[in-house]
């Protein structure tokens, strides 16, 4: 059997994790099979329709770095792949089942729709009767006198006849045999509206069976719609694909992930500075586990590794904390270029070069692509990197004498271990590296018998403005002789102004 299976998004909000999750494991699925993944718009709810959202969608996945074998802008075999460009299709199908009496013409007006169902829940909440939803008022109406009420012109709608008094079985490939009593199932569902627009059920139905769709793979809050997906394939005469619902995700709190847990749409995690492939590594992990003890994968090593055994029927809880891990992973290993190149427009934006939004120049631009291996293991978002390399571009302000201090040290002893320090800086702005930078110092160190802590204690503060900085000795690189000198003196001038009245 040729595995064909789709991601089907109604592009009526933003993609969420949830939606990128069906997509992803859809398409792990296909390439694990060597089959075709295909992208469907399912765009019949025209009133929540929105282009940006179709545009959401296609700029989500070409960051994402995955795509499918046929959709509306690739094409394929079995287009259109646009739901509202085969509205004929679903009139045809609708008309199929009429031909064959598993469908009726329904000439119920809303209103007379609204009072029953109103009527028939009152009754049910009470206890009188089980039926809810529409009373099958028109199902009765003989074929001839329905189809003559039509050709003249009589608003209607099209239901399916669910079989009455049966059960509908099928098999989950993760949750295993599943039947429902069909009187559970919503009452003869509308399959083309009174516009001539078809229902999510009756597009979504023709399309898989027309697209030959072999697997559907989607989330658990479909899976009290397939009962009745599988009555219509039945009612076509159609072979049902192989179903496969989706643990679901899960929040801390066991409710369904949502904004209240935090960022949930790929645009804001993006706009946060996560990585697209520690998304796609932590996503495909939700629901889903591969080797024991293996956290990193990359799309293709995913893709070799996938299939249905290795979901897991628990829900997967979406921890915000360990996708930081797999960014902070991933940013890692970043080349200089790239992580500069990541982390380049929140410099700009942060000023650091000159006024915000103003770029750098080209020495500073080099500067700061070199000031990358000082940074990568500090941060987890790129965002995160500008501020703590402000000190390289712009002198730092002088913190408060204190701060100097090496401990158990007073003012005059930090002064003359700056002096040290200064004699030192030299040499070590321009070593070569930070192992000879570091021979130099200890050698020094040892000669003048200083501690090597307080020695380099007052010269960091001196050059980065702070205790806690990135690498010394890397930094007095970067900055070069003149400019640490400069520092040194600026800060043994504060440190020694007023030292009488100390
Ligand atoms: N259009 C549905 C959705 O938005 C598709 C459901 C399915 O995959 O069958 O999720």
């Amino acid at each position: 059997m040729q595995i064909r299976d789709r991601y089907a998004p109604s592009p009526t909000g933003l993609q969420h994790i949830g939606g990128v999750r069906t997509a992803l494991f859809n398409y792990l699925f296909a390439r694990s099979k060597n089959g075709s993944f295909i992208l469907r718009l399912e765009d019949t709810d025209r009133t929540r329709f929105d282009q940006s959202f179709v545009q959401n969608l296609y700029d989500t996945f070409s960051w994402l770095g995955f795509r499918w074998d046929e959709g509306p802008d690739t094409g394929g075999r079995a287009g259109p792949y646009i739901q509202s460009e085969r509205f004929a299709l679903y009139r045809e199908y609708a008309q199929k089942l009429i031909d064959a009496g598993k469908a009726y013409y329904c000439f119920c007006s809303a209103e007379r729709i609204d009072r029953v169902r109103r009527e028939r829940e009152e009754a049910s909440s009470k206890g009188i009767s089980r039926e809810t939803g529409y009373d099958r008022f028109c199902r009765s109406i003989p074929a001839p006198e329905a189809a003559a009420r039509v050709a003249a012109g009589e608003a209607h709608t099209i239901r399916l006849k669910i079989p009455l008094g049966e059960s509908t079985r099928f098999h989950d490939e993760l949750l295993g045999d599943i039947e429902w009593k069909n009187e559970d199932i919503n009452s003869d569902p509308v399959l083309l509206k009174s516009d001539g627009f078809p229902t999510y059920h009756l597009a979504n139905v023709v399309d898989d069976h027309l697209m030959e769709i072999s697997h559907v793979l989607r989330a658990q809050e479909w899976l009290p719609s397939t009962p009745l997906h599988v009555i219509m394939y039945h009612s076509f005469g159609w072979a049902p694909p192989v179903y496969c619902h989706l643990p679901m995700v899960m929040g801390q709190d066991g409710k369904k992930l949502s904004k209240r847990h935090g960022a949930a749409s790929i645009d804001e995690f993006r706009c946060q500075g996560f990585l697209s492939e520690a998304l796609i590594n932590y996503i495909a992990l939700l629901g889903a586990s591969y080797e024991e003890g293996k956290d990193i994968y990359s799309l293709d090593e995913l893709a070799a590794r996938f299939s249905l055994e290795k979901l897991n029927k628990a829900p997967a809880v979406f921890d915000y904390k360990k996708l930081e891990w797999y960014n902070a992973y991933y940013l890692r290993r970043k080349s200089d270029e790239d992580l500069a190149a990541l982390m380049l427009p929140y410099a700009v934006d942060a000023g650091l070069f000159a006024a915000p939004g103003t770029a750098p120049d080209t020495g500073q631009k080099a500067v700061f692509t070199a000031a990358m291996p000082l940074i990568r293991e500090r941060i987890n978002f790129p965002g995160e990197g500008p501020d703590k390399l402000r000190y390289l571009f712009s002198d730092p302000p002088l913190p408060a004498k204190e701060e100097f201090f090496p401990r158990k040290a007073d003012l005059s002893c930090t002064v003359e271990l700056l002096h040290s320090g200064k004699a030192c800086a030299e040499s070590l702005a321009l070593a070569p590296n930070d192992e000879s930078a570091e021979a130099f110092v200890k050698a020094f160190a040892g000669q003048n018998g200083l501690k090597l802590g307080d020695l380099l204690m007052p010269l960091r503060v001196a050059i980065t403005g702070s205790r806690v900085s990135p690498p010394l000795f890397g930094s007095l690189r970067l900055l070069g002789p003149e400019k640490s000198l400069f520092r040194i003196d600026r800060a043994l001038t504060y440190l020694e102004s007023g030292r009488a009245a100390d």
